[in-house]
């Protein structure tokens, strides 16, 4: 199984959209490992968002970020790394397909809900460093063999 970082951003709490977010993902399948609330440091995005150090949105994306705490989600499943990208759409909000969470419920580049991790590798990372390991959990349950064939499950 995979194990993939979400952020449920600033507009999203601000908007009351954090349990209909939730809710989607579990909807979906994915299984819930880790869960809690946060406020990010400087430190923290300055990481986070290293790739983007150079643009000219930097220093207001760092800002939006800290507007309000976030709600940092790890989801478990079977090729969830891009099974959670997917449910989220393009970064553009406006241009995001319908049916996703920025496509439903977005009109922002910036202000677009949620953060996914982009690849296993990269999420292996945020994992890490947004939940300590004894902030991860690994539990049973009845869904396990009904969201996937046998052959499926690795
Ligand atoms: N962003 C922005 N302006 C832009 C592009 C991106 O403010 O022109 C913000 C937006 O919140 C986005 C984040 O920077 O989610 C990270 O950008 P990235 O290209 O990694 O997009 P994502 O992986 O989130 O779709
Ligand atoms: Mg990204």
């Amino acid at each position: 199984m995979e194990r993939t970082l979400v952020l449920v951003k600033p507009d999203a709490l601000q908007r009351g959209l954090v349990g209909e977010i939730v809710a989607r993902f579990e909807r979906k399948g994915l299984k819930l490992a880790g869960m809690k609330l946060m406020n990010l440091t400087d430190a923290t995005l300055d990481e986070h968002y290293s790739h983007l150090k150079d643009k000219p949105f930097f220093p207001g994306l760092k800002s939006f970020m800290r507007t309000t705490p976030v709600v940092a989600l790890c989801l478990e499943g079977v090729e969830a790394v891009e099974a959670v990208r997917g449910l989220c759409g393009v970064t553009n909000a406006r241009r995001a397909a319908p049916g996703t969470i920025r496509g439903d419920m977005g009109m922002s580049n910036q202000c677009n809900l949620v953060h996914a991790s982009d690849s296993l590798e990269t999420a292996q990372a945020e994992v890490k460093r947004f939940f300590r390991d004894d902030e991860l959990l690994s539990y049973a349950s009845a869904s396990d063999h009904t969201v996937y064939a046998d052959d499926e499950r690795k």
